[in-house]
C-alpha cells in the first residue's frame, strides 16, 4: 500500500511528540546519577536536539549491577522457551505498532528521510527481533559421543552481561542486531547508543519491557564514547562487548579488553567496499547498484559501495549514467518531504569533515565528473550532494580513506587481475561486489574478493538468514542469522560417569 502522508502530516505528527532522553535501567526511566544532560541540534534543521541523560561510570554500574541482578536471578533464561519467545514477538508487535513515532526519532537524530526510516529502519529492526525470537524454541543442545558409561552434555548457555555500544548511521537495526541475539540467547544487555541518536534505543527498552521483558534484561545509558563507552567496555562485570563502529574505537575495544577481564569481543567496523564492473556488464544494472550503493542513506553505511572499479573503456559512459540515475532517482530533500530519498548528514562537523577531505582529495589532483557539495544550507541543516570523482589511482585519500559521505571514487582498470589488486588493496574487508555477463569471471572474482560479503551483479542484497561482517580491518564476529546466537553462548559440557 502506497503511503500517502505528506510533509505537513509528519510536520503534524512531530508536533505531537515528546521524545524521551533519560537512560533506562532496571525497567525505569531515570536521570544520570549526576544530573547533568546534554544535547545537540539536530540535522534536518540544526535547531536545537532533545536533552539527554550525560551518563559516566556510575550511571554504567548501577546498570550492569541491574543486568547482573537479573542474570543472575535466572529471571529471563529460566523461564520457559515458548514464553520468552512469546514476550519477544509481542516485543516485535509493538516496535510495528509504534512505528510512525519511532521513525520520526530515528529521522530527528540521523537526518534521514523518515520514509525510509519507516520503510527501512523501523521494519527491519522489528523483523530482526522476531527472527531471533522465533529461534528461541529451536535451539538444541547436544550429547556428545562416549563409552556407555559415561553421559556427555554439551550445552550452549548465555555469556552473562553483554555490553553494545552502536553507532548512529542505523541506529534501530544496529540495535535489533546485538540485542536480538543476545537477548534471545539468554543473556542481559546494557546499550550504549551513540551520543548523536540515542531516541530510539531509549524507547526500544521501553517498548521491550512493556512486552514483557523483565527489570534489568534490557538497560539503555546514554552518554559519549569516553564517558559511558569507556568504562562499560573496561567494567569487570561485563562478559561481552558488542561493538559496531569505527575501526579506530574498535581497536581501543580491544584493549579495553584486554586491560580490564578478558571479556569476549565482536568488531563490526569501517569499510572502503570495492565495486567492480567489467566492460560485458549490464552497464544500466550495474549504474543503479553504484549510486544506490555508494548514496544510500547519504553515503553514512559501513558496506557502502564507495570504490568503483571499473574497465577503462567503459569508465566515461558507466559515471553518465551514474549520473543520470542519481539525478532520477536519488533525491536529495527535507528528512520530512516524502519525496526525499537522502537527506542530512549525521552533525556540523562531520559534514565539515566530509567537505574537508572532498577538498584534500581535488588538491591531490581527483577530477570531479559532478556533486559533492555542500547544498540546502538555508535550512540549516546539514546537506551534502551526491559526488563522483573519475580517473582516480587507488593510492589517493579519496579511494583510501572511510569518507562517510555521498562521495563515489571511480578507479578505472586494464586487466582482471589489476582490477582483482586495486579491489583487495584496503585495509578493510566488508563488503565488494562484481558486475559482469561473464559466470566463470564472476565466480573467480567473487571467491578471491577478501570481503565478508561479495555481490554478484547486485548490491546491498541480504535478508536476516545470511551474516554480516567484515574480515581484516572490518572487525569479526557475525550480525544477523542463525550464527549470530553463537557468538552470545559459550559452551559448557557436562560429564556423567556411571558405575
Ligand atoms: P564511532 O566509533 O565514533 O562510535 C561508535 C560508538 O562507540 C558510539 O556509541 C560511541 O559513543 C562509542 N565510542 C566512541 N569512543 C569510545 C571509547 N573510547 N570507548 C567506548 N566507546 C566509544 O563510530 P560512529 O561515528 O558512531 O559510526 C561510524 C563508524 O561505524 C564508521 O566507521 C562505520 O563504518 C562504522 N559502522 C560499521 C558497521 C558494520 O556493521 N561494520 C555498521 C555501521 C557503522
Amino acid at each position: 500500500m502506497t503511503d500517502t502522508r505528506t510533509r505537513a502530516d509528519w510536520e503534524n505528527l512531530l508536533a505531537t511528540l515528546t521524545p524521551q532522553g533519560r537512560h533506562f535501567i532496571d525497567g525505569r526511566l531515570t536521570d544520570a546519577i549526576s544530573g547533568e544532560t546534554f544535547s545537540r541540534p539536530r540535522p534536518m534543521d540544526g535547531k536545537p536536539g532533545t536533552a539527554l541523560a550525560r551518563g559516566r561510570a556510575a550511571d554504567i554500574d548501577r546498570a550492569v549491577a541491574s543486568a547482573r541482578k537479573a542474570f543472575d536471578g535466572a529471571v529471563w533464561r529460566g523461564k520457559e522457551p515458548l514464553e520468552r519467545k512469546t514476550i519477544m514477538l509481542r516485543w516485535a508487535a509493538l516496535i510495528r505498532a509504534h512505528g510512525e513515532e519511532l521513525a520520526l526519532l530515528e529521522t530527528l537524530d540521523v537526518g534521514k528521510p523518515v520514509t525510509a526510516s519507516l520503510g527501512v529502519d523501523v521494519r527491519l529492526c522489528a523483523d530482526g527481533i522476531q527472527f531471533y525470537a522465533e529461534m528461541i524454541d529451536k535451539l538444541y543442545d547436544e550429547i556428545a559421543p562416549t563409552g556407555p558409561k559415561a553421559r556427555a552434555l554439551v550445552r550452549k548457555v548465555p555469556l552473562g552481561v553483554v555490553g553494545a555500544i552502536t553507532p548512529w548511521n542505523y541506529p534501530m537495526i544496529i540495535d535489533a542486531w546485538k540485542l536480538g541475539p543476545a537477548i534471545a540467547a539468554g543473556n542481559s544487555v546494557v546499550l550504549k547508543p551513540a551520543e548523536q541518536s540515542s531516541l530510539t534505543a531509549i524507547r526500544l527498552a521501553e517498548l521491550g519491557f512493556e512486552a514483557g521483558l523483565p527489570a534489568g534484561v534490557l538497560n539503555v545509558v546514554t552518554g559519549h564514547g569516553e564517558e559511558a563507552g569507556k568504562p562499560l567496555a573496561l567494567h569487570m562485570d561485563v562478559d561481552m562487548i558488542a561493538f559496531t563502529g569505527s575501526t579506530e574505537v574498535g581497536k581501543l575495544i580491544m584493549t579495553y579488553a584486554a586491560q580490564s577481564n578478558v571479556k569476549r569481543v565482536a568488531l563490526e567496523l569501517g569499510g572502503k567496499s570495492p565495486l567492480v564492473v567489467f566492460a560485458d556488464a549490464d552497464l544500466d544494472a550495474a549504474a543503479s547498484a553504484v549510486a544506490w550503493g555508494c548514496f544510500y542513506n547519504s553515503g553514512e553505511t559501513c558496506h557502502a559501495s564507495t570504490r568503483l572499479v571499473v574497465e577503462r573503456s567503459v569508465q566515461e559512459a558507466l559515471i553518465e549514467k551514474i549520473r543520470a540515475v542519481t539525478a532520477r532517482e536519488i533525491t536529495l530533500g527535507h528528512p520530512l518531504d516524502p519525496a526525499a530519498q537522502i537527506g542530512a548528514l549525521i552533525e556540523e562537523g562531520h559534514m565539515e569533515k566530509v567537505l574537508s577531505m572532498i577538498a584534500a582529495g581535488e588538491n591531490e589532483g581527483a577530477k570531479r565528473a559532478f556533486g559533492a557539495e555542500r547544498v540546502m544550507a538555508e535550512t540549516g541543516g546539514y546537506y551534502v550532494s551526491p559526488g563522483v570523482f573519475v580517473d582516480m589511482t587507488n593510492d589517493m585519500s579519496l579511494a583510501r580513506q572511510e569518507i562517510f559521505g555521498p562521495v563515489l571514487a571511480a578507479i578505472p582498470f586494464d586487466t582482471e587481475e589489476e582490477a582483482l589488486s586495486i579491489a583487495n588493496d584496503t585495509i578493510y574487508g566488508l563488503a565488494g561486489a562484481v558486475f559482469t555477463r561473464d559466470m566463470d569471471r564472476a565466480h573467480r572474482m567473487s571467491e578471491a574478493i577478501h570481503a565478508g560479503t561479495v555481490w554478484i551483479n547486485t548490491y546491498d542484497m541480504s535478508n536476516f538468514a545470511t551474516p554480516f561482517g567484515g574480515f581484516k580491518q572490518s572487525g569479526f564476529g557475525r550480525d544477523r542469522s542463525v550464527h549470530a546466537i553463537d557468538k552470545y553462548c559459550d559452551y559448557k559440557t557436562i560429564w556423567q560417569q556411571f558405575g
